[in-house]
């Protein structure tokens, strides 16, 4: 099955139908990097004969995951939105409470709010970290204390594109309150503070309970994967249970509540592994892609993703803004421009107020939101992206803007 989207342009990591004989060598978007480390892994795996969910991987990869974190205890799982689902499920929120989330976000990070029978608060982004804006989630729920409204049971920052969240003044309001903290940092494994209030930590290690994700898109890939991490043990052990169908161990499938099965195999987690083992390269590599972007569009029309002094992100899904126009209209021009120069690009999400299951969600602003889905833009930034190729790249995206003047 072919990834064309009905307007023709490239979906990021498929030509253009139109443009699929051009002579250029095409460019994708983001593909994964799999060297002969992660064969040998994946291939002991599956001759051990244990393929499925039984399996030493699966417990090395949690054990290796949450040392590398710093976060007590991991619990693999099939998705990143498995990990967010078992997360509000092992709290136990209940149906009809609020679980704040950004707008501007992928739908991993809300749909298991549905999942649970929440309600979705949509917070909108700030401008410095297009991340959740701490400051007007907290005045919104200082407003609902005032009147004795509810708190939402769960708070859930998603640290976008790798870049970290502001949420220093968040996690001491939710803490003061009793509200849970989930924070997807699905797309942002490896992404740490330097300075400030977490100064040292890893993203997703700082709410009560985090998420991450080993999609094939994400900074490493399981092919398909999930983990949840927390330091209570309690929460971890609840979550490993729900994920194994609540099975009851050691005594004939006696199952002592409604569970899923989330659990991941050891195939998927010796490729997760294999991808942990190369992490700082992985890193270093998209650091350098970013570097090299950045320095190409300072001081030009288009505006680079944030950077915060002290916050250092993880670079995936290297992403900018087109300059503003009326909608999304320079952003599809520059879409359609890289399809025709045989490059990869893809538009980011949607806010969710602006997506069919979330329109009728209790909402906070959402103009940063909106703004960010109508120029933005993510560029190619695989590891195997060449100095070459992605100087290609920078060239069709500056000559897109010498076309606008
Ligand atoms: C990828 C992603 C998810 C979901 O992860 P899957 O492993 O694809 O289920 C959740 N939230 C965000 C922000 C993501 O980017």
């Amino acid at each position: 099955m072919s990834a064309q989207s009905s307007d023709s342009a490239s979906w990021g990591n498929t030509p253009r139908a139109e443009t699929a004989n051009s002579d250029l060598p095409f460019i994708p978007l983001a593909v994964p990097t799999i060297t002969d480390h992660e064969v040998a892994r994946v291939t002991d795996a599956v001759k051990s004969g244990f393929v499925s969910s039984v399996g030493p991987y699966v417990a090395e990869f949690e054990h290796t995951f949450a040392e590398l974190v710093g976060s007590k205890y991991a619990v693999a799982c099939t998705s990143g939105t498995a990990a967010i689902h078992l997360a509000f499920a092992a709290l136990d929120v209940p149906r009809g409470a609020d679980i704040a989330v950004p707008d501007f976000t992928f739908v991993g990070s809300s749909n298991p709010v549905a999942y649970v029978g929440a309600n979705a608060l949509l917070v909108d982004s700030d401008r410095e970290t297009w991340c959740l804006d701490q400051d007007l989630l907290i005045e919104a729920l200082e407003n609902r204390k005032r009147k004795g409204e509810a708190l939402p049971a769960v708070v859930e920052p998603v640290h976008i594109l790798g870049q970290p969240a502001r949420i220093d003044r968040l996690v001491e309001f939710c803490l003061s309150n009793g509200i849970a903290i989930v924070e997807d940092a699905a797309e942002s494994l490896g992404a740490t503070w330097s300075d400030g209030a977490f100064a040292g930590r890893h993203t997703g290690t700082i709410g009560t309970i985090g998420a991450f994700s080993f999609n094939g898109n994400k900074i490493a890939t399981a092919g398909g994967g999930g983990m949840l991490v927390t330091d209570d043990a309690d929460l971890a052990a609840r979550a490993k249970h729900l994920s194994t169908q609540a099975k009851v161990p050691d005594i004939g499938y006696l199952h002592d509540e409604v569970g899923y099965n989330y659990r991941l195999t050891n195939i998927a987690a010796a490729l997760g592994l294999a991808q942990l083992d190369r992490l700082d390269e992985l890193k270093a590599r998209r650091a350098h892609v970013a570097r090299r972007y950045d320095k190409a569009f300072a001081g030009t029309a288009i505006t680079a993703p944030p950077r915060v002094p002290g916050f250092d992100a993880t670079y995936w899904l290297y992403s900018v803004l087109a300059p503003a126009g009326i909608g999304t209209e320079y952003r599809d021009a520059l879409w359609k421009h890289m399809g025709e120069a045989q490059i990869g690009s893809r538009p980011l999400w949607r806010p969710l107020h602006m997506q069919p299951p979330w329109q009728g969600s209790a909402q906070l602003g959402g103009a940063v939101a909106e703004d960010i889905f109508n120029r933005g833009l993510s560029l190619p930034c695989s590891y195997d992206l060449t100095d070459a190729e992605q100087d290609r790249v920078i060239d069709v995206a500056l000559e897109f803007l010498s076309q606008l003047r």
